[in-house]
């Protein structure tokens, strides 16, 4: 079998509210690209990625993948990241590639990719309840103080049945922080805490927060400080566990985080780690060491849409290390780009697709719908504020 063509289609697709972290603002719209790896056996594969590969970079990818195997997995991640050192484009773009491959693979043989990865050990996967403080929409208020944010976590885990929070952490202080963890502890006195801040902290911050953290049974503090030596001090000394997404991304990474005991805990990104066979072969290196994994969700720009999600469902579903509940941004989104819309959470868990391959397809109709609406973006896109409540302010890190 032979790769034909590569196609790509730009999307933007509404998200519920818009969402606030240590960055700012996020727009109230995902932008996602939807790739199709045509074959000569009439095959198609799909992938997704995040906005942050270049159009110029699509099409020397097109060029590299005609007339390729979508079986050759490992030539083509030798010819697509080339001699050139770590990009993050090139990892995402790589991820969105194999992606596409094994959908065509699964296809090809009426399986699907959950058992080309080694089989799934599960059916489905417990998601978390992802609570974003939120800025105001036409159709919801804000969710800013503690009182709107409990509120709101007590809503997500009625409607979908979370057993896990993750509280964003990092667009207030940190003394908001703790106390909007403490009070989504005391509301919910057996679920799963997570609290990420995403690096805001410096170390003393990260370990003053840890000890004012210490009765509130946090399964882990996410990203707290910045850098493999900021988290090996916290590591250390806090009394609580640390995950990160942030300052253990790539395996050139993992010697430097072991020899520092630098976390506990790494959640496994299928874009930072070039697609999900790296995200394997990372979660069988950090058992070896003792580090426990999750899975991240957001590494290549925002929610991940219906395409992706399901890819890191049948990653997820194999991994027979995997303790926690995943991380998902799905439940922000309005809509989806695959056939029937939004995939459904039953009991706070998203089903594994048995169909061939990824076992979901693109909607045309949602596809064209949503590339009008990114096109729409484009031409209206003037200069984003980091933050439209606060003129003129701009993250910096640490923030406190
Ligand atoms: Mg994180």
């Amino acid at each position: 079998m032979k790769v034909t063509d590569l196609r790509w289609t730009h999307v933007s697709v509404p998200l519920q509210a818009p969402l606030l972290s240590a960055d700012g603002v996020s727009p109230a719209t995902v932008r996602r690209t939807l790739l199709e790896v045509e074959t000569d056996a009439g095959l198609v594969g799909i992938g997704e990625i995040g906005p942050r590969v270049s159009s110029d970079r699509l099409n020397a990818a097109r060029g590299t993948l005609v007339g390729e195997d979508p079986y050759a997995l490992e030539r083509l991640r030798s010819k697509l990241h080339g001699s050139r050192f770590y990009q993050m484009e090139t990892a995402i773009l790589l991820a969105g590639i194999e992606m596409a491959c094994l959908d065509v693979q699964g296809k090809a043989a009426g399986r699907p990719v959950s058992d080309l990865l080694g089989g799934r050990l599960r059916g489905s996967l417990p998601a978390i309840a992802y609570v974003y403080r939120r800025a105001a929409t036409e159709r919801a208020a804000a969710v800013s103080t503690t009182e709107h944010v409990v509120g709101h976590v007590a809503e997500l885990v009625e409607r979908y049945g979370f057993e896990t929070i993750k509280l964003k952490g990092g667009a207030a202080t940190p003394e908001d922080d703790v106390e909007m963890a403490g009070a989504v502890r005391a509301r919910f006195p057996c679920h799963r805490l997570r609290l990420d801040p995403n690096g805001a902290w410096t170390v003393a911050t990260s370990l003053r927060v840890a000890r004012q953290l210490r009765d509130c049974d946090l399964e882990w503090l996410e990203d707290p400080t910045m850098g493999l030596d900021g988290m090996a001090e916290v590591t250390r000394r806090s009394p609580i566990a640390t995950a990160t997404n942030m300052c253990l991304v790539d395996f050139h990474e993992l010697s430097s985080a072991v020899i520092r005991r630098a976390v506990d805990v790494m959640l496994l990104d299928v874009y930072f780690l070039g697609g999900l066979r790296g995200a394997r072969e990372m979660a069988a290196a950090c058992g070896a060491f003792g580090i426990d994994v999750g899975i991240h969700s957001g590494g290549a720009g925002g929610a991940e849409l219906g395409v992706a999600m399901t890819a890191m469902l049948h990653l997820a579903s194999t991994l027979p290390a995997l303790r926690c509940a995943i991380d998902a941004m799905y439940h922000h989104l309005e809509d989806d780009v695959i056939r029937g819309g939004l995939l459904t959470y039953r009991g706070g868990e998203l089903t594994v697709p048995d169909g061939p391959g990824l076992g979901v397809e693109l909607d045309p109709e949602r596809l064209d719908r949503y590339a009008d609406a990114y096109e729409r973006e484009r031409r209206e896109r003037t200069r984003r504020e980091p933050d439209p409540s606060r003129p003129g302010w701009y993250p910096t890190y640490p923030a406190w």
